[in-house]
């Protein structure tokens, strides 16, 4: 028997694809997640003490994919807490991304110079335990009101720099359509917009929820670039893969951002697999992301050493698609930072000697000339 079916045995197949449904039997409460999965001891605790830290919310379909036997299964340690995730270590911050100095309004984060992040909803079809927004996901700051969300439009119609709009929150795909396609038409009537990005989480944590009537919609605002958030390759079920090849199909490009964390998904094996299943369903990864410092997030760091032994067990080993940017966002606000490993050995004024991914030697020779103005774009920049 299917795992949904012994969880929810009286669920319809209606039932289960209407996302609806999923949200209004999303399991909120300890008590509730005890009748659905025997808790151990350290999760239990880890109930009691978030409960007054950060909201509890997994969608009956992505707790069918936890594993009830494994207190490791990657499903389980980002939906279910822990008792390290009530506890603050020093440097931690709420802000760990100096995000609250860069809202000029309080739906916008302004912090590069030619793009924007949005902040459309406050809530989550699951909440992730190594979120890193929490000051906002948990409700705690209030919801995001239609005036505010005007408020942004505004702010953005005035500054005309910014090209590049990443709607995010909270997750902006649990909005109705209706009210989506509205702020995206709003976002769509600013000239100077070039690409929209949504950030969201529901190809992952509530896959039905993209229907062709979504993927149409957002087709009509391209470019649109949906961004979404497989951490592990456990969570590419062919409900995954559907909803991510039904917004490739219907025009709409999808990338992946993951994020490490230790024992979860903190080693190249994982990570190689869960990039190559990315590209199985034609979602492209982009971004790995090294952890925030953020409350209560400690026990899921990995050591900066591990990404960049990761990237090198990538490159050169397996497609170049596969191969995501290490991102490192610097706690304060200093934005986003990449690493790699350092594939040279020695530079030299002529040449420069590599160790390719092999370990073996090679050389690359400086050319005579080193003047690189493109005269063509330097001429023809007034046409
Ligand atoms: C990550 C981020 C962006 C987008 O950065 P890219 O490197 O262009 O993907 C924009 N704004 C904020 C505040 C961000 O954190």
């Amino acid at each position: 028997m299917s795992r949904r079916a012994e969880l929810f045995p009286k669920a319809t197949d209606a039932e289960w694809r209407d996302w609806r449904w999923q949200l209004r039997n999303s399991v909120r409460s300890a008590a509730d997640l005890a009748r659905f999965i025997p808790l151990t001891e350290d999760e239990r605790r880890g109930c009691e003490e978030t409960a007054a830290v950060f909201r509890l919310g997994i969608s009956p379909y992505y707790l069918s994919l936890i594993d009830p036997d494994h207190p490791f299964c990657p499903i389980r340690m980002q939906s279910i807490p822990v008792r390290a995730e009530a506890s603050v270590q020093i440097g931690e911050l709420r802000d760990p991304l100096g995000e609250d100095r860069h809202r000029p309004v309080r739906a916008l984060v302004h912090k590069y110079p030619d793009r924007v992040l949005l902040l459309a909803v406050d809530h989550c079809s699951v909440y992730c335990r190594h979120c890193t927004r929490r000051r906002i996901t948990s409700g705690d700051e209030g919801g995001i009101s239609r005036e505010e969300l005007s408020e942004a439009i505004a702010y953005l119609r005035e500054h005309t720099e910014v090209r590049d709009v990443v709607v995010s929150g909270g997750d902006p795909l649990l909005l109705s359509t209706a009210r989506l396609v509205e702020l995206l038409q709003e976002i769509r009537s600013l000239p100077h917009v070039e690409i929209i990005r949504i950030g969201t989480r529901i190809p992952v944590c509530l896959p039905m929820r993209v229907d062709g009537e979504l993927a149409n919609a957002l087709r009509k605002f391209a470019p649109l670039f949906v961004v979404t958030h497989f951490n592990h390759a456990k969570e590419i079920t062919p409900e995954a893969r559907e909803a991510c090849e039904r917004l490739v199909d219907a025009g709409v490009p999808v990338e992946n951002q993951a994020v490490l964390m230790r024992r979860l998904n903190s080693s190249a094996r994982t990570i190689k697999e869960l990039m190559q299943k990315c590209l199985t369903m034609r979602v492209r990864p982009y971004y790995l992301h090294q952890m925030d410092v953020a409350e209560g997030l400690e026990h899921l760091r990995t050591p900066l050493a591990k990404g960049v032994e990761i990237l090198q067990q990538l490159r050169g080993w397996t497609s170049g698609l596969a191969v995501p940017h290490l991102a490192v966002d610097l706690p304060g606000g200093g934005g986003k930072v990449t690493l790699q490993p350092d594939y040279v050995v020695e530079r030299r004024p002529q040449e420069t000697v590599f160790r390719n991914y092999r370990g073996e030697r090679y050389t690359y020779p400086e050319p005579r000339e080193s003047d690189c103005s493109v005269p063509y774009d330097e001429i023809c920049r007034d046409r």
